[in-house]
């Protein structure tokens, strides 16, 4: 009988886990994968983290707590996870993006400053553009960061089970009952935190999510690269004839990974709704076009090079906010944090925390009522 179990070790379970192990809880956690693997939401290495949250204001406590967390990671994990590299963010003065980015830095006090011609220096960007950069922002390794956590969850007693997914979850009084394609397990609490996968697990909860492919591009510089070829910035571009943003990141340096020396940019707005096995299953050559387009608008040095693509999930809520609540009828006894709606990981270290205080304490110190299941 464990005090707990996580069912989905990508980016939430792995940070619950040790979050769980951490306040002395007897605890496993359920992967079907490997860790670290390209059929959830967590593949391509970076993630972007800021706080100026034009999504809501209601975050920025979590991002409060999320940037204490990630110092904590690093410091147990003596992992570098988080470069303060700056986003620069561009887009006309009144695209409520760019609107939304200023109102939530002037009224918490985030430190923005007009970018530097170094930063602006790839870009082809409109005369009538703003142009600022939020200086506490940057990225996060991804990969790293859920390697992190579930090895500090194991140094801290916390069981690891890979490769073994949960078929089903029965509750009969105070137990909870995990099978498994390899075994069965009993839990007096459970965390779900498995994702685009969620519905599978728990139909009968009818949870209104949906799921979308969201693709990747990669791309080397080519001999015409403008003078500053290690000042691209991470960035973000709200451009109004589009949904959502454009977004990329500082070239990769890293000679681990086969995309060392690419960039990485993409198209955060909620993609083709799909079930989670037809994540790879797309028009290469139509989707190409459309990555390419964003760079011959945006960034004509890189729009000649070859464009690789790689594919990523979203789960996705109908007002695109996080679902972090108790399960319904299951006696606060199932925790469930899913529905990232693509802009979760840098949450990871206060999500992992918040789902530990629910299981152990039964509640939060966050205010997280605006997440909660029963809105919808
Ligand atoms: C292309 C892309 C770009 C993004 N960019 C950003 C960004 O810049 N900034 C940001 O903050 N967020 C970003 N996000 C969002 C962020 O990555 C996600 O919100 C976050 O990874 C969601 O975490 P998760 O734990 O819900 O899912 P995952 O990390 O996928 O973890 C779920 C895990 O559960 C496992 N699982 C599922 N079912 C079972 C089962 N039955 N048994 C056992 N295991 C199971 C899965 O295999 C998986 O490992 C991006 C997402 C994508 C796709």
């Amino acid at each position: 009988m464990y005090d707990a179990v996580v069912i989905g070790l990508g980016s939430m379970g792995s940070s619950a886990l040790y979050h769980l192990a951490k306040a002395g809880f007897k605890v496993a956690g359920i992967e079907q994968f490997g860790l670290v693997h390209g059929k959830g939401s967590h593949s391509g290495q970076t993630r972007l983290i800021r706080k100026a949250y034009y999504e809501s204001q209601d975050y920025i406590p979590l991002l409060n707590g999320a940037y204490r967390g990630w110092k904590e990671i690093e410091r147990v994990s003596g992992r570098k996870l988080f470069t303060k590299s700056g986003i620069a963010y561009f887009g006309e003065k009144d695209h409520p993006i760019i609107k939304g980015v200023q109102a939530a830095a002037t009224e918490n006090n985030i430190e923005l400053r007009a970018c530097t011609d170094q930063e602006q220096a790839w870009f082809d960007l409109p005369s009538t553009f703003e142009a600022f950069t939020e200086v506490d922002a940057g990225y996060l390794r991804a990969d790293e960061a859920i390697k992190s956590y579930a090895e500090a969850a194991r140094s801290l007693g916390a069981v690891i089970l890979l490769n073994e997914s949960v078929q089903t979850l029965e509750q009969d009084g105070s137990a909870i009952t995990i099978k498994t394609d390899k075994g069965t397990y009993q839990a007096k609490k459970v965390v779900i935190t498995s994702g685009a996968y969620v519905s599978g697990l728990i139909p009968n909860a009818k949870l209104p999510l949906s799921v979308s492919r969201q693709l990747i591009g990669w791309v080397k510089a080519g001999a015409s690269a403008p003078k500053y070829p290690d000042a691209m910035p991470a960035w973000i571009i709200a451009d109004k004839n589009v949904p959502g943003i454009y977004y990329g990141f500082p070239k990769l340096n890293d000679e681990q990974s086969p995309k060392n020396g690419y960039f990485k940019f993409a198209h955060h707005t909620v993609a083709e709704s799909i079930e989670p096995q037809q994540m790879d299953d797309f028009d290469r050559e139509v989707e190409e076009a459309k990555l390419r387009s964003i760079l011959e608008q945006y960034l004509p040095d890189l729009a000649t090079q070859p464009i690789e693509i790689t594919t990523c999930m979203y789960t996705n809520t109908p007002d695109e906010h996080f679902i972090i609540d108790f399960l319904p009828d299951s006696e606060n006894n199932i925790v469930l944090a899913t529905g990232f709606s693509g802009h979760g990981f840098k949450f990871v270290p206060v999500v992992g925390e918040i789902l530990a205080d629910l299981v152990t304490q039964g509640e939060s110190s966050y205010d997280i009522g605006f997440l909660g299941v029963g809105r919808f």
